[in-house]
């Protein structure tokens, strides 16, 4: 078994991944809050955790792990658009929750293990909230509970921040009812038109952070494998889950190994609803780049590093996506994985490095294993896509349209016989192909044929 090495932001270090239960290895993401269509930025998590999701699964066997990403479903953000849109809340999140499936299913997302939505958990998270006042790390006030900060020691640690610098940078709402401007709502009062439940505190609402730390109890326990998210969600997001759980369950780990993504950014910002600089996976989709490019693009940058989009990594992406559809189209994956491929994915999700084994499978010819590490990193197989094969529409490659015509024909001859693996045959071709005038490469888009100053057509008809 490949051994999986993940950075942790915890430790900042690579660790070696080891299960605390390798029959059912556990991970939780943070997921959407659901008002609005899913931003390019938003997909990215989702890219990187399900290449993890399907490691893991390749790695440790489908049953044996348990994925959970969930679906903030109340919010004040939520609420906003219901007032703005006068649609009620529950038809606004019903309808996101169907595009963001839509959406992610469109870039080969599979779809989680459990995908729990905060408003199905507001009795485990008023239990936990209870046990936190009771054991001394949250107080209740003006309707409100607060988490005590100064109630636990390793605060901050996640980040690495003091707690000045988590004053300086986090827009600190200063309370009447705060003790230290540093606590944060775990639970707050809902007025008649705003969502509530009723608690020991009065009907009211939770805060955002204790949802993740009841959902994760309720379905991965109090220690689990590996916790994932954007790097924005690193403070006070991820900082306040670990003092909310490793505060009401004492002795436990809570998440063992804290995984970030790197943020996508348009021209050097963070692309965000806030700063009005996204698009939508919805309409990238719509513009016609099919789903498995815009996944193609993602997986070409390490998930620690920021990226950018760009029509032209789209376009290339859909040129090399082409090259590699075209000579895995017909043929049987093969059914052990490519150990290069394996390799990378297993060094801290390296599909950068995955993808240039891959170019060394295509280049020696290894169109099965191709086949199959396509397949582990999610990309549908040839034969369930066909856009490719438009790229690859005969194109004049010589003033008389019937030569190119000719050429292309020849040229699919000569990878057909490279994929049924008949060399002989092939090279035969490639030689009457160069008699020709005609100079054969392997280009990462598949075989090409460019003709030469020495070029002659009238020898092509010589080649049978
Ligand atoms: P939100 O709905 O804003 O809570 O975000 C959902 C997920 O998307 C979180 O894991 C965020 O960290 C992530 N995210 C938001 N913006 C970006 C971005 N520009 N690049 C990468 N991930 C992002
Ligand atoms: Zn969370």
């Amino acid at each position: 078994m490949a051994e999986i090495r993940l950075w942790n932001t915890r430790t900042r270090s690579k660790e070696v991944l080891q299960p605390i239960d390798p029959d059912n290895v556990r991970m939780y993401v943070c997921g959407p809050t659901v008002y609005d269509r899913a931003h390019m930025g938003n997909a990215r998590p989702v890219i990187v955790f399900d290449v993890l999701y399907r490691l893991l699964r390749h790695t440790y066997g489908a049953d044996h792990v348990t994925y959970v990403r969930n679906f903030t479903d109340v919010d004040d953000k939520i609420n906003k658009r219901s007032q703005e849109s006068g649609r009620p809340i529950s038809e606004i999140t019903e309808e996101t929750i169907r595009w963001y499936h839509e959406d992610m299913g469109a870039l080969g997302v599979m779809v989680p293990n459990h995908e729990p939505r905060a408003t199905a958990y507001i009795a485990e998270m008023i239990a936990m909230i209870e046990g936190l006042i009771a054991d001394g790390y949250a107080y209740a006030a003006d309707g409100h509970v607060l988490f005590a900060v100064e109630k636990y020691d390793d605060y901050g640690k996640l980040s690495g921040r003091s707690i000045d610098d988590m004053i300086a940078g986090a827009r600190v709402e200063v309370a009447p009812y705060k003790r230290n401007p540093m606590d944060f709502v775990l639970w707050k009062p809902s007025s008649e038109e705003l969502p509530g439940w009723d608690s020991p505190w009065g009907r009211g609402r939770p805060g955002w952070h204790i949802e993740c730390s009841a959902m994760s109890l309720a379905l991965l326990g109090e220690s689990f494998d590996i916790h994932g998210g954007g790097n924005d969600l690193m403070f006070p997001h991820h900082e306040n889950e670990i003092a909310q759980s490793c505060c009401a369950h004492p002795g436990s780990d809570f998440a063992k190994i804290w995984m970030h993504n790197e943020m996508l950014q348009v021209e050097g910002k963070k692309m965000s609803k806030s700063l009005g600089n996204f698009f939508t996976v919805h309409d990238v989709l719509h513009q016609g780049i099919p789903g498995e490019v815009i996944r193609f693009v993602y997986l070409q940058t390490h998930y620690r590093k920021p990226m950018d989009w760009t029509e032209r990594k789209a376009s290339d992406a859909k040129r090399t996506l082409a090259g590699w559809y075209r000579m895995t189209d017909g043929i049987e994956p093969s059914t052990s994985l490519p150990c290069e491929v394996i390799e990378a994915l297993s060094n801290d999700i390296n599909t950068a490095g995955a993808i240039a084994a891959m170019h060394g499978l295509l280049k020696r010819e290894q169109f099965p294993e191709l086949k199959a590490a396509m397949k582990l990193l999610g990309l549908p197989s040839a034969e369930e896509v066909d856009w490719w094969r438009e790229v690859f529409a005969p194109v004049a490659v010589h003033d008389e349209p019937d030569h190119a015509i000719e050429i292309a024909n020849l040229v699919d001859r000569w990878q057909e016989m490279r994929k049924a693996r008949d060399f002989v045959a092939a090279d035969a071709l490639k030689e009457g192909l160069e008699a020709c005038g005609l100079k054969l490469s392997v280009t990462p888009e598949g075989p090409n044929a460019e003709p030469t100053a020495e070029f002659d057509p009238s020898k092509l008809k010589a080649i049978k």
